[in-house]
């Protein structure tokens, strides 16, 4: 049997075609482009790396980006007042922070700065917590990269069993919540997990977020399983994923390269989830411009 390779390029540069569509006539009707804040803490360290990418490919698909280089010594308290104007800034329709974080900076305080409407990386207790009680949230995008794959692959989810790795705030909780909302019966395992293969052999949908490259060989897996590997491991052989794609790839149904796999995709749900935002909040602007014509107040400060 031939294994499915799940590619996530040409899945990356689909979703760039109708991310151009909309932005162009998000424009028509607004007259800007949606922004994306992106703050980085370093000029050519790992948050550079990321904020550059993530740079690249908003302004490829019209989405206008802000990047902001915080200075050397940023303490938490300038850093959050900082997130609180890009909050209030109207042309601001998504703020991401680039990691890691300068020492001594709380991920919990910056992050949760972060207005839950402008949260485009699902980074907020807030879009957690909603997303834990199966509401609509903005999610955390390797999370959602990673249900567009089996989306667009039309890999069945409802009634299967899958199995992820890791339960991490940003990749193994919102991917074993989003597959539950998705009528999958899931198992998550993480470092105390006894016997991890007897786990991953039950597997139909197989999802590796872990961060040890080669965690998943071919014995660990089953012939109709779909793996999808969000692993990025630099090693001295170049990036791996969790997954030794060479041995699994012999012994699955379907599984995602690394790189070219979950990495592109998940870029491009970030700028989704940008323009979703952007949607939104002109909406609320629109529907407060009505409502303050009879002097009635704004839609975001009606309780109930
Ligand atoms: P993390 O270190 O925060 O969490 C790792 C999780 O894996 C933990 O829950 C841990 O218990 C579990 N784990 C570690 N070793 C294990 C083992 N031997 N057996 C079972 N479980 C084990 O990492 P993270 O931030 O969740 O990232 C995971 C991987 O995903 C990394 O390789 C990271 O680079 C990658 N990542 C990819 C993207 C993307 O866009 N594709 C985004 C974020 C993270």
């Amino acid at each position: 049997m031939t294994v499915r390779i799940l590619d996530g390029r040409s899945v990356a540069s689909h979703l760039w075609r109708e991310l151009s569509e909309r932005t162009a006539l998000f424009v028509e009707r607004h007259e800007a482009p949606p922004r994306l804040a992106i703050l980085r803490f370093d000029a050519d360290g790992p948050s550079a790396l990321y904020a550059t990418s993530v740079e690249r490919a908003a302004r490829g698909v019209g989405i206008g980006p802000l990047v902001i280089t915080a200075p050397d010594g940023i303490t938490e308290t300038d850093l959050v007042a900082r997130i609180g104007a890009l909050n209030r800034d109207h042309g601001v329709s998504g703020i991401v922070v680039a990691q890691p974080l300068p020492e001594g900076v709380s991920l919990q305080e910056v992050t949760g700065a972060i207005d839950p409407a402008k949260d485009v990386d699902g980074a907020t207790a807030e879009n957690a917590g909603r997303l834990a009680r199966g509401e609509r949230a903005m999610v955390p995008a390797t999370a959602l990269a990673i249900m567009e794959l089996l989306r667009r692959h039309d890999v069945p989810i409802a009634g299967r069993r899958a199995v992820v790795i890791g339960r991490s705030a940003v990749v193994g909780r919102p991917i074993a919540q989003l597959l539950l909302a998705a009528d999958a019966t899931v198992t998550v395992c993480h470092r105390q997990t006894r016997n991890l293969a007897r786990e991953t052999r039950r597997a139909e949908i197989l999802v590796a977020a872990a961060g040890v490259p080669h965690l998943v060989r071919r014995e660990m897996v089953s012939r109709s399983c779909t793996v999808l590997d969000a692993g990025i491991n630099v090693t001295a052989d170049g990036v791996v994923g969790d997954v030794d794609f060479e041995e699994v790839r012999h012994a699955a149904a379907a599984i995602t390269p690394v790189p070219g796999g979950v990495g592109p995709v998940t870029t491009m749900m970030l700028l989704a989830q940008t323009m979703d935002a952007a949607e939104r909040l002109a909406q609320a602007s629109a529907a407060d411009e009505a409502l303050s014509r009879y002097d009635l107040p704004a839609s975001r400060e009606v309780v109930g």
